[in-house]
């Protein structure tokens, strides 16, 4: 069976915290292909201007093309009326039947999960891996006793329970197999407040296509 992993976000930009969490999963959870969703325009970020989906789309295109099991995904821009992770994973899902698919969200998502639309269809339709983020506690007394039941705890005992798990109920994979502390935010705060620092923290190509097209200023 096919085991792909999606990664849904803005990445306004993405970052190495973000390339990072696909490269080290990809390995531990002997994916086929891990795809990055950009949103159209996340729903929990609304109000907030966000780059235009086009240049967070062809960032995130820079920075995976000579990765072949990291691909992207148009299903969120493709759709702009329908920006809930639980439709999109509904979609998805319908769509691959024959796959084992992953959802990935950080520790800050995972801590504001219950405020998702549809939060307990989004932790059953699909498996999920929350990844470990500095600055960010991993906790688990927001979330109801049935969903607690499902969560696999891989920082106690890591690799091989990520496998070959059997169970008819979606899991919960928790991992701090990666923890780089990076964020968006900052890339964007640094940017206009000329500090060159975030070059380091976004691949080449992404750092030159942020130069070119005048983002974040
Ligand atoms: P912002 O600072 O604008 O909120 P962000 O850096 O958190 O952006 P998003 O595009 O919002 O990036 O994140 C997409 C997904 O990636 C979310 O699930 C988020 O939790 C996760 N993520 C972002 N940065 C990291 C990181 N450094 N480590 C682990 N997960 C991350």
């Amino acid at each position: 069976m096919k085991r792909v992993a999606f990664y849904g976000g803005s990445f306004d930009p993405v970052h190495d915290g973000h390339l990072r969490v696909a490269e080290v999963l990809t390995e531990l959870f002997e994916l086929d292909e891990f795809v990055f969703i950009p949103a159209f325009h996340a729903p929990h970020k609304r109000g907030k201007t966000v780059t235009s989906p086009v240049c967070r789309y062809a960032m995130i295109a820079l920075a995976t093309n000579d990765l072949p099991k990291i691909k992207i995904s148009t299903v969120e821009l493709n759709a702009p009326e329908k920006p809930y992770t639980f439709e999109t994973l509904l979609k998805l899902k319908n769509k691959l039947t024959d796959a084992q698919i992953f959802f990935v969200m950080g520790a800050d998502s995972w801590e504001e999960i219950t405020t998702w639309r549809e939060w307990k269809l989004v932790l059953t339709t699909v498996d999920i891996i929350v990844v470990t983020r500095p600055h960010f506690e991993i906790e688990f007394s927001h979330v109801s006793e049935e969903i607690r039941e499902r969560i696999v705890d891989l920082r106690e005992s890591p690799q091989p329970a990520a496998r070959n798990r059997q169970s008819k109920d979606q899991q919960i994979y928790v991992t701090d197999a990666v923890c780089l502390d990076v964020s968006a935010t900052e890339i964007r705060q640094e940017i206009r407040a000329g500090d060159n620092h975030w070059r380091e923290l976004v691949p080449p190509q992404v750092a030159k296509y942020i130069e070119k097209y005048e983002l974040y200023i």
